[in-house]
């Protein structure tokens, strides 16, 4: 034996790096289920059943092929429940020369291995991750000629080298963003008729997986009655026509747009098949490109589509990287609350809020506004432990891997980063979601009002964030309005918003 491949869940590609030179006669794969990958946070049924499916799918790709596959089943008699555990056992029964991976997406994993192949003293090669447009080094270079990362310039920076959406040096259509052109609400009316998303009817893999973490993690999160992502690679390449062809043209417009019932909405559901490398992050943004290009979809769509991933995707995973392993230790605003009860069962009076952990526990998928602008703002707003809000996220969503949600959650969502990945916290009064949806009108509680029966608690928690951490943000001169607005209000309605904020934070804590 030559080379033992090592194949994380998360790498599902045949393309992937470490299969460049492969030999199917002197080479062999390694792929493993383990108890740990589901248990380290408490993940959903529906992510956890994502990844067992895919696994067995891509497994199934590999013997079909013919290359020698050594694969651990998660319920198979002595399985160790750990990664190291059973890639130990796997290398001490067939002795290769050396191990070969592609870089990890999670640095506890990556620690996990290196430590094994030390203590095992065998060579292991580590090859970039050929799934995104950049290397952690490019990341590097770009952070090291700034004192300030910011997306905008890092995102620039991509477009160029890569040549997307370009006409030679100057952006098409002559703008970086058309951020002005985006971002609008469904208004009165509401959304109309919606385009079908891409959902996928479990076959026979999928239903044995099913049945397996009913069975197995009965009491995780979530149901997995309506379980429909991609599991193969075409899958997932249908979903991205699909969504190209029904949603991109509209993906702009209402990219922050909510509505009560609605989980889908004009976007692409494509990050759990990104995140798996079912698809490479290039054939989607050239997709999108073409589309444009043959005018099936405007350019401020197009942009704000490629920025995602382009961009953000990119910029998120060189935080990571570049800053682990004491980033997830970070607490910049000192949060320490639990997070509340209600985050697993979407029980709650807060109609915004029921309506996206609802959505969230039954398909494994929320937008990026309800985790930005309801969930995750809701928890910063109330001071939850950063770390306590990352167990959530990493544990509910199915496109969740550490080195995306991490640095989503705890820098983009939370602040407790202090500013290195936003320049100012993404805090907002429930007038932001009465104006981006129609949850408040079904709501008992009212946006506009911040003290009282009635008060909205995104609203009460947003005034008493400000004034409890007014000299922190001072120094923030993109804060400067909202601590303005908050000057405004007198002694007494201060002092009664922040009774209200304390008895909301007390009854969480109950
Ligand atoms: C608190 C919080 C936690 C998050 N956790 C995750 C996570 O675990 N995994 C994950 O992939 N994304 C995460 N995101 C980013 C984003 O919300 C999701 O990528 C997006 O909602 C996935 O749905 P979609 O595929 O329909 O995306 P679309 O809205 O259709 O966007 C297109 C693609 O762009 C990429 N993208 C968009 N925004 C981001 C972003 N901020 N960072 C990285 N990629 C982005 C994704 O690959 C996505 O598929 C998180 C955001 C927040 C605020
Ligand atoms: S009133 Fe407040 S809690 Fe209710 S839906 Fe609106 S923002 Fe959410």
């Amino acid at each position: 034996m030559r080379n033992l491949v090592i194949v994380l869940g998360d790498q599902l590609s045949e393309d992937a790096s470490a299969f460049a030179g492969f030999d199917p006669v002197q080479d062999a794969v390694w792929m493993a289920e383990v108890d740990e990958e589901s248990t380290h946070i408490i993940s959903s049924k529906q992510r956890t059943t994502l990844f067992l499916s895919a696994m067995r799918h891509f497994a199934q790709d590999l013997r079909t092929k013919g290359w020698v596959l050594h694969y651990c089943e998660i319920d198979s008699e002595g399985n160790t429940g750990t990664l190291d555990g059973e890639l130990a056992k796997t290398i001490e029964r067939i002795q290769p020369e050396k191990l070969m991976m592609t870089a990890p997406g999670d640095w506890r994993v990556l620690q996990k291995i290196r430590e094994l192949s030390r203590a095992m003293n065998l060579n292991l090669e580590i090859r970039d991750d050929t799934h995104f447009f950049s290397t952690v080094r490019d990341f590097s270079e770009h952070a090291a000629t700034r004192k300030q990362l910011r997306l905008e310039f890092f995102y620039r920076e991509m477009r160029l080298k890569n040549g997307i959406l370009m006409d030679g040096k100057k952006p098409v259509g002559g703008a970086w963003n058309f951020d002005a052109e985006n971002r609008e609400s469904f208004g009165k009316k509401g959304p109309g008729i919606l385009p079908q998303p891409s959902r996928f009817a479990p076959d026979a893999i999928t239903k044995k997986v099913i049945e397996l973490v009913n069975r197995r993690f009965a009491s995780h999160p979530g149901s997995i009655a309506t379980f429909g992502w991609p599991v193969t690679r075409l899958q997932a390449l249908q979903a991205l026509d699909a969504f190209i062809e029904h949603r991109l043209s509209n993906f702009g417009r209402f990219e922050d747009a909510m509505w009560e019932g609605e989980a889908w909405l004009y976007h692409s559901h494509l990050s759990c098949a990104l995140n798996l490398k079912l698809l490479n992050p290039r054939e989607v943004v050239a997709a999108a490109s073409q589309a444009y290009e043959q005018g099936l979809a405007p350019l401020a769509a197009v942009e704000g589509f490629v920025r995602q991933i382009l961009g953000w995707r990119e910029f998120v995973r060189g935080i990571y990287w570049s800053h682990m392993p004491s980033y997830i230790e970070r607490n910049a605003m000192k949060a320490t609350a639990p997070l509340p009860s209600f985050y697993w069962t979407g029980q709650t009076d807060m109609a915004c809020m029921r309506d996206a952990i609802h959505q969230t526990l039954q398909h494994g998928y929320a937008h990026h506004i309800q985790r930005l602008m309801v969930t995750g703002l809701y928890a910063l707003l109330l001071g939850v432990s950063p770390k306590e809000v990352h167990s959530w996220y990493l544990g509910v969503y199915v496109d969740a891997v550490e080195w995306v949600e991490l640095p989503n959650t705890l820098g983009m969502s939370q602040f407790a980063d202090g500013g290195l990945m936003s320049s100012k916290p993404y805090i907002a009064s429930g007038k932001y979601i009465d104006r981006m949806s129609n949850h408040c009108k079904g709501c008992r509680f009212d946006p506009a009002q911040s003290t009282g029966e009635a008060a909205c608690p995104f609203t009460t928690l947003y005034w008493d964030y400000l004034d409890r951490h007014a000299d922190q943000l001072a120094k923030n001169p993109r804060m400067l309005m909202q601590l303005k607005n908050l000057n405004r209000l007198t002694p007494a309605q201060r002092e009664v918003i922040a009774i209200q904020a304390k008895s909301i934070k007390e009854s969480v804590r109950a």
